[in-house]
């Protein structure tokens, strides 16, 4: 074993706090004792305000990809067409499940170098006239490319097309890294996971669901059971769940959320603002080039980084892991080998910043890649610049 600490770098699972390692280092509860169901119900609140949602809330011990399942299978019906938007991997694999639930999903294609545009959901849903679209689904922030989609303007556009469908969102790498507001931003069903911007291990899902939701839940005929939110409503207004929760990671989410409010969500925003900027700025010193070409797109949670024509970025990657015991991000299906991905997020400083460049911008020599040296620099410069609220000084 490598003596010191793992650079863990991946746009998430992200680094878990040791306050969070410590909150979770208890025994195994009763799940169904007296004592649980105030860590139930503290869960449950403590996700409504994360997620700017006064409704319902789900957990699930799950990975993100229940949750996607469950936003689906609650709310529609087999043959359902729903809009979904290529923003990249993540987006596709989604589509792919709801093919494979026997939904009908119309996938706008995108070039996985921006978000979704508003402009197109609302053409393709002025052209359902019969309002056959029961669904739009759109991916946050695209953990593979690093591209945010602009939720708020995407709910004006379903509403300037006029169209009722339900808008669901993945927030599975945005939720408490980058601004969201389900209830604001007229969400009807968030997907969320628990292994990234919550800094909890992976192993916990989330729906957020608007009342909308709920009334397309009576009469959606999808098959469910273990996703099925109607059986989580009875045992959960008394801080139960129907079957085994998580216990150890429902500990782990209460200090969490308690981080977070000490923090202050606004305080979270801006800092990864700030560290994304100055991972921008790195890659532009190297010559590099961001994989999201639109830069109101880009990511406060990750930077996916194009490698040079001709260069493995998979190669890089394991050298860097092997020199510096960091891992990055790979690059995922269509971008294979062409990206890697520095993930800035989550229980995160200026200094796990400048030690992950420094990784990198060591990686780069290491591995041969054509670049110019000062990134880290450039970023402690950008560091300097940009202040905790994320503004950035004029000289
Ligand atoms: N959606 C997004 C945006 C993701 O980043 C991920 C995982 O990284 C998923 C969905 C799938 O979640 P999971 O791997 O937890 O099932």
């Amino acid at each position: 074993m490598p003596s010191g600490r793992h650079f863990l770098q991946i746009p998430g699972p992200s680094n878990v706090p040791d306050r969070v390692l410590r909150a979770m280092d208890m025994p195994t509860m009763d799940h169904r004792g007296p004592g649980f169901a105030e860590v139930g119900r503290a869960a449950l609140e403590g996700m409504r305000w994360v997620l700017g949602a006064e409704g319902r809330v789900v957990i699930y011990p799950s990975s993100g990809t229940g949750a996607w399942e469950a936003a689906l299978v609650n709310t529609l019906s087999p043959g359902d067409s729903v809009l979904m938007y290529e923003t990249g991997h993540f987006a596709a694999l989604w589509k792919r499940l709801a093919t494979r639930l026997g939904l009908n999903p119309i996938f706008i294609e995108g070039d996985w170098r921006g978000g979704a545009d508003p402009a197109a959901i609302e053409a393709r849903l002025r052209e359902d006239t019969a309002h056959d679209i029961k669904a739009v689904c759109v991916v946050h922030n695209e953990t593979s490319t690093g591209a945010v989609s602009p939720i708020a303007q995407i709910r004006k556009a379903i509403d300037a097309a006029g169209h009722p469908a339900l808008f669901m969102v993945d927030t599975i790498s945005s939720l408490a890294s980058i601004e969201y507001r389900q209830d604001e931003w007229g969400v009807d069903v968030t997907v969320a996971g628990s292994q990234k911007g919550l800094m909890l291990p992976p192993g916990m899902a989330f729906n957020g669901i608007s009342e909308k939701a709920i009334a397309a839940s009576q009469s959606a005929s999808l098959t469910r059971s273990y996703w099925a939110w109607d059986e989580m409503a009875g045992p959960n207004e008394t801080g139960f769940f129907p079957y085994t929760p998580a216990t150890n990671l429902l500990y782990g989410l209460s200090e969490a959320i308690a981080m977070l409010r000490e923090e202050g969500l606004a305080n979270v925003f801006a800092r990864h603002a700030r560290h994304a900027e100055a991972t921008r700025a790195a890659v532009e010193a190297w010559g590099l080039e961001v994989l999201c070409r639109e830069p109101a797109h880009r990511s406060d949670v990750l930077t996916a980084v194009l490698m040079p024509e001709g260069y493995s970025a998979d190669n890089f990657r394991a050298v860097t892991l092997r020199n510096y015991d960091m891992s990055l991000g790979n690059g995922l299906s269509k971008v294979s080998d062409r990206v890697f991905r520095i993930g800035h997020l989550g229980d995160f400083n200026d200094l796990m910043l400048c030690g992950t460049l420094s990784g990198v911008e060591m990686g780069l020599r290491d591995a041969g890649v054509p670049h110019r040296a000062g990134g880290v620099l450039a970023a402690m410069d950008a560091l300097g610049r940009i202040d905790a609220a994320g503004r950035i000084s004029a000289q």
